[in-house]
């Protein structure tokens, strides 16, 4: 049977796609070498890292808040197997909703590793070594990312004491000391959890700053905020080996400026330094379709590559590695290979690191504007001046608005407190229509919220907060 449209990889680009796709009438069929579909992020990503994160929060809340708040609940307890129990029952639902979306809009699967063929026609490897061809009008791949090691390192990541986030998300016991190497996303956000659950967190990162390319306020509010929370940091350095030792395992790094290297002592290193895009295996030299230096398939502005009918999304085509730019990109190229204007706007990709206070961000940063030498105001809204944030003891953090300084347009709003990451959806939405400070500013907002002071952030960027 030929099909409209065969997706190769379930990430969360590549199963949106399908759905979406099919949903506009086409003939979908996913390829997917694992064993259950939703890729890096539903299996060992975004899902299963923020059931460990609620949990760990939990348990911090219940030790360090509930007594202020007058709750007496004895001595809080950890109990990591559940935790762990917790985190693949919902990777389980997860998974399984795919399973159950693909059945529902009548999508095609097969198990294997597929491979491109040339424009039309795609061979899957089954588990058992079995090859097939199909054959389709159009091929998408969604083969995502895998982990990147560090540059010039030899690192021999076993899952147990060098670790991926992968084997971060599964760790047996709590280890007295995590050296992190990387301070992006990632390693915030699994530092968190095991620092949360007991674990001594240093920080090995070769910028001067943790989450390099995030607004340098709000970088610098929450290194602060970690490092209250026990985070040790080695920032600006090299890490020059990761080796195993009689007991964990050592850490070695020199000053990026230059210096004396220094030696430590880690019962695991997680390995965080970011990913690189996953082509292995899919045959694209063969096929003649191109990549960039980074190894990321070129496309064009419509997701095409250059080999006509072959088409790349998610992880594996420039952009932030993010899944709902994945996925928004998996709705686009479906709607482009449906004869409709699929379109994504790269300028309003909410980011967000999901730590206690979050942190979130979209648009432009205060250094991207300086740098791009455009005029602009900044409006500041601390949230100790929130009703809301006062009565649920979350007061840390700020919100920060810029806008145009002529036109008063929105062009950045980056938060760090509680519930940020659902707060910049608000700074999203009116960027996606581009609305001005005033606009937001003059909304009415429900009060007592922490969206307040995103309001007020907004008034701060063309005459006076209320509360301040
Ligand atoms: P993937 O999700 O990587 O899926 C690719 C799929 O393709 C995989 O299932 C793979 O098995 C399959 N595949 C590869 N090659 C082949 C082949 N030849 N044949 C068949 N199948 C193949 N992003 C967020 O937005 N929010 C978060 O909170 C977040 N948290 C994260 C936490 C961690 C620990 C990690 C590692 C990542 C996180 N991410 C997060 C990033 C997010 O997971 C990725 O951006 C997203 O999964 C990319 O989606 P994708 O569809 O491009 O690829």
């Amino acid at each position: 049977m030929a099909y409209d449209v065969v997706v190769i990889g379930s990430g969360p680009g590549g199963y949106v796609c399908a759905i979406k796709a099919a949903q506009l009438g086409l003939k979908v069929a996913v390829v997917e070498k694992n064993a259950t579909f939703g890729g890096t992020c539903l299996n060992i990503g975004c899902i299963p890292s923020k059931a460990l994160l609620h949990a760990s929060e939990m348990l911090a809340e219940a030790q360090h808040s509930f007594d202020a708040l007058g709750v007496e609940v004895g001595t809080p307890k950890m109990n990591l197997k559940k935790m762990m129990a917790h985190k693949d029952a919902t990777v389980a639902a997860n998974v399984n909703g795919v399973s159950f979306l693909f059945k529902k809009n009548k999508i095609d699967s097969f198990q294997g590793t597929g491979k491109v063929l040339g424009a039309g026609k795609v061979g899957v490897t089954g588990v058992d070594g079995k090859t097939q061809e199909i054959e389709t009008k159009n091929i998408v791949i969604a083969t995502g990312s895998d982990v990147a090691g560090i540059p010039g390192v030899d690192v021999a990541f076993d899952e147990k004491v060098i670790i991926s986030s992968t084997g971060g998300l599964s760790l047996e016991k709590v280890p007295a000391h995590l050296v992190v190497v990387g301070g992006g996303v990632i390693g915030l956000e699994l530092g968190s959890v095991w620092a949360r659950l007991g674990a001594k967190v240093t920080v090995v990162e070769y910028l001067d700053t943790i989450l390099g390319g995030m607004d340098g306020d709000v970088a610098k509010q929450f290194q602060r905020m970690l490092a209250k929370q026990g985070f040790e940091f080695k920032l600006g350095s090299k890490v020059t080996g990761v080796a195993k030792a009689k007991k964990g395992a050592t850490v070695t790094f020199e000053p990026v400026k230059g210096g004396a290297a220094e030696t430590i002592e880690a019962d695991v290193v997680l390995v965080a330094t970011g990913r690189r895009p996953y082509t292995d295996g899919l045959g694209l030299k063969e096929a003649g379709v191109e990549m960039d230096e980074r190894g990321r398939i070129k496309t064009d502005g419509h997701l095409r590559t250059n080999v006509a009918g072959i088409y790349a999304i998610g992880d594996v085509v420039v952009g932030p590695m993010l899944a709902h730019k994945a996925e928004d990109e998996g709705v686009a190229v479906a709607e482009i290979i449906a004869g409709q204007a699929g379109h994504v706007n790269y300028d309003v990709i909410p980011g967000v690191v999901y730590t206690s206070p979050e942190v979130a961000s979209v648009g432009k940063t205060e250094e991207e504007l300086k740098k791009a030498g455009i005029a602009y105001k900044a409006g500041k809204f601390p949230f100790t001046a929130n009703g809301r944030a006062r009565a649920m003891l979350h007061t840390d953090g700020f919100v920060k608005v810029l806008a145009d300084k002529d036109s008063d347009k929105v062009l950045g709003v980056h938060i760090v407190g509680f519930g940020a990451g659902e707060m910049i959806h608000e700074a999203a939405v009116l960027m996606e229509f581009g609305g001005s400070s005033e606009d937001l500013g003059r909304t009415c907002h429900a009060h007592p919220t922490m969206s307040e002071a995103v309001k007020e952030a907004a008034l701060a960027t063309f005459f006076k907060p209320i509360h301040m």
